[in-house]
């Protein structure tokens, strides 16, 4: 029998809106539980050429997992976790899976899926892997792309391919991109295939994490120490997060209440694996530290139930600006959040850059705060109502114009979907957007995945 497609409003309805601001409704919503069903919706869709969104749990800060166009395709049924292939280190999970859920059933088996977006408790692997999505560990492990080893998609025609990295180690057989086809997928935002499901390459779970918030008086010396962790030969962080004042004001409330110092102007955090003893590990932090002139005892975070304590901590500062943005949205209102990147040691000249524009612009002081190990801040302003939000845009797209010029990048993690679409050429020149425009009509030629994301 072939699958529902629902077109009840309250059903579309409730599929109208991810974590950007934007609501579009679909005109209808199928919910697949097996992948015989998505390769029978596909082989419709393109028989009726009918546009089709996947989506996951719809946490895209982009717009990418909505639509006002033919199908919202959800994934979130499609949940399944194996268990561990613990001698090849290998899992295979559905794409509805939350990541979460697969990095603890790793874990159980002593192995780490490394991947830890903020979003891990609420977003699913499909989403992940079609965002090549990272996070904080990014500065140790990696995004993503390099933890998928074989991809199962259903094509825009419905039909099902398997796509298994080739781990050569010297190849000079063709062109670069079409050596490894599985990469077309890994964020590509849901416009090449539907991610049917996902075998994932699993790590050694580190034995003992300790974490450290360190304190400065000013954004210059919290961002000078990030570069001194970067280039240490003494300590080995797996993760650098900066937080500045406005977001220690909303972590403080998420951090065991008095633990964060009312005084203390931003705030670096950072966690190690530990391979020695905790002692001697502290004492090299320490040495980094006076090297660049805290005023404040450090906080340490040591043991699984601290480590979730400064998850939460990190993760609320997103969560709390969505909350903020979603206050103004029947004023046309939203949050705005950057997701530019530029090489690390020049971070603080971008972040110097970013204030001062947003400063002649007269628009409300952003919160910075994120992955500044890997030269990644985001930006996030709440614009109250329409003209705002037009004025927070002009100067973000003037701040990403000198994002370029340093050497970075539009978008680091959250992909291109539909808002940050018109910003692609600042950064891609037209022979690479024309290659891409290639390779999806080859791949897609009704043009029926995800219309609007990333072309
Ligand atoms: C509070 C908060 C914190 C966040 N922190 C981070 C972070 O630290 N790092 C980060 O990278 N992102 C972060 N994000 C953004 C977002 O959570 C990630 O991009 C996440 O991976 C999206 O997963 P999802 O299941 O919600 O996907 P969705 O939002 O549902 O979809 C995202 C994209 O993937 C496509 N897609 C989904 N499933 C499939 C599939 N099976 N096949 C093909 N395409 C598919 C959709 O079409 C869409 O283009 C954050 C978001 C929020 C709200």
């Amino acid at each position: 029998m072939s699958i529902a497609l629902i077109d009840d409003r309250s059903v579309r309805k409730a599929y109208e809106a991810d974590a950007s601001g934007l609501h579009l409704i679909p005109e209808f919503v199928a919910r697949p539980e097996s992948i015989e069903e998505v390769v029978d919706l596909m082989q419709r869709a393109t028989a009726d050429r009918i546009a089709v969104t996947c989506a996951g749990a719809q946490t895209s800060t982009t717009g990418a997992s909505i639509t006002d166009s033919g199908i919202l395709l959800s994934l979130r049924s499609l949940d399944s976790v194996s268990a561990v292939d613990a001698k090849a280190k290998t899992m295979k999970v559905g794409p509805g899976a939350l990541v979460g859920d697969i990095k603890r059933t790793a874990a159980a088996a002593g192995l780490l899926f490394a991947p830890d977006p903020t979003s891990e408790e609420e977003s699913t692997i499909g989403g992940a892997i079609a965002c090549n999505a990272s996070g904080a560990r990014t500065l140790k492990y990696g995004a993503t792309r390099q933890h998928v080893q074989s991809l199962k998609v259903v094509m825009a025609n419905g039909d099902l391919r398997e796509f298994r990295r080739s781990n050569l180690e010297k190849n000079t057989v063709g062109y670069a991109f079409a050596h490894d086809p599985i990469d077309w997928f890994i964020g590509s935002e849901g416009t090449l295939g539907v991610i049917v499901e996902a075998e994932l390459s699993l790590l050694p779970l580190p034995t003992h994490v300790v974490g450290l918030a360190v304190f400065f008086e000013t954004e210059e010396e919290a961002l000078k120490f990030v570069v001194a962790a970067r280039e240490s030969r003494t300590v080995a962080p797996r993760c650098i997060e900066y937080f500045d004042q406005q977001a220690i004001a909303i972590a403080r409330s998420e951090a065991s209440g008095a633990a964060i110092l009312r005084d203390s102007a931003t705030m670096v955090y950072l966690e190690e694996e530990i391979s020695r003893d905790l002692d001697s590990t502290l004492e090299n932090w320490s040495v980094l530290i006076d090297s660049v002139a805290s005023q404040f005892e450090p906080i340490v975070f040591d043991g699984e139930a601290r480590l979730r304590e400064a998850r939460r901590m990190r993760h609320s500062i997103p969560s709390t600006m969505n909350e903020r943005g979603g206050r103004y949205q029947n004023a046309g209102g939203r949050k705005v959040s950057t997701d530019w990147a530029v090489p690390y040691a020049k971070l603080a000249e971008a972040i110097q850059t970013a204030r001062l524009i947003a400063k002649t612009y007269r628009i409300t002081e952003p919160v910075i705060y994120g992955h500044a190990g890997n030269g990644h801040p985001h930006q996030n302003f709440v614009a109250r109502d329409r003209d705002e939000l037009a004025t927070i845009e002009t100067a973000v797209e003037e701040t990403l114009q000198h994002v370029i010029a340093l050497g970075g990048t539009v978008a680091a993690e959250h992909g291109i979907g539909k808002i940050k679409r018109r910003w692609l050429p600042l950064q891609m020149n037209a022979l690479q957007i024309a290659m891409m425009g290639a390779v999806k009509r080859e791949l897609d030629p009704n043009g029926l995945l995800a219309p609007g994301n990333i072309l």
